[in-house]
């Protein structure tokens, strides 16, 4: 077999709206508590989950409330994988590539994490969790910093834009497509979109529901990966 993988020999995934779609879930949960209609197309932002369910219910006082009702065990133990990611992360693996997750649930979270892991995405060698002192960007660049992974892929586009100034220019990023990160705002609130060419920040269309995306995916790494090892020589 030709030999793709070089020293960077890590692939790294996030968990909720990349390997799995929580938020399928997350909305239905919402639908029969509150008894709307809402598709995962209506989440125009990462907030909007938690924006919504503050306005549906008076009870949920603080972003953390809502995010308590939303994220708990039982919804993020119903999540899927997402369509055709499992191919991709066996694909991955049978190349010789370490599958690593990180992941923003909070270390409390790691059995449930754990479950869904063994049974969907038995190639993955070890899972990040988000440590106490730590926010979601924290827990995100200290996983990358410790693997130094090849490729991080992940479905928020601000956390994405905004890690990309902190990372060693080994690390190459790739957001998924998805309803709510179509618009993407950086620090300073100023209107950024990540495009597909950007080099160091690829965006996939994993939400225009095609499949073969994630081949592009494989492909894409793939490439970048006997880039590096040529560079290396
Ligand atoms: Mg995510």
């Amino acid at each position: 077999m030709f030999k793709t993988v070089g020293a960077h020999n890590v692939i790294m995934f996030d968990e909720d709206g990349t390997c799995v779609d929580t938020q399928q879930v997350v909305i239905g949960t919402m639908n029969r508590e509150f008894n709307t209609n809402y598709t995962v197309a209506d989440a125009s932002s990462y907030d909007w989950f938690v924006k919504t369910v503050m306005s549906l219910d008076k009870e949920y006082k603080t972003p953390e409330d809502a995010r308590k009702f939303l994220f708990n065990e039982n919804v993020i133990r119903k999540a899927l994988p997402t369509l055709g990611i499992q191919r991709l992360v066996t694909e991955l693996h049978h190349l010789g590539f370490q599958i690593v997750k990180a992941t923003a649930r909070s270390e409390t979270q790691r059995e449930v994490t754990l479950e869904s892991n063994e049974m969907y995405f038995p190639e993955v060698s070890q899972i990040f969790m988000r440590q106490p002192q730590h926010n979601k960007f924290d827990a995100k660049l200290h996983a990358i910093q410790t693997k130094r992974p090849l490729v991080f892929i992940d479905d928020d586009a601000d956390l994405l834009y905004n890690l990309q100034r902190f990372v060693s220019e080994e690390t190459f990023f790739i957001l998924i497509d998805r309803p709510w990160n179509q618009v993407v705002r950086s620090t300073g609130g100023k209107k950024v979109f990540v495009t597909r060419d950007d080099e160091r920040l690829r965006r996939f269309g994993f939400f225009k529901e095609d499949n073969h995306e994630w081949g592009k995916v494989y492909a894409w790494i793939t490439k970048l990966s006997a880039q590096q090892a040529q560079q290396a020589k």
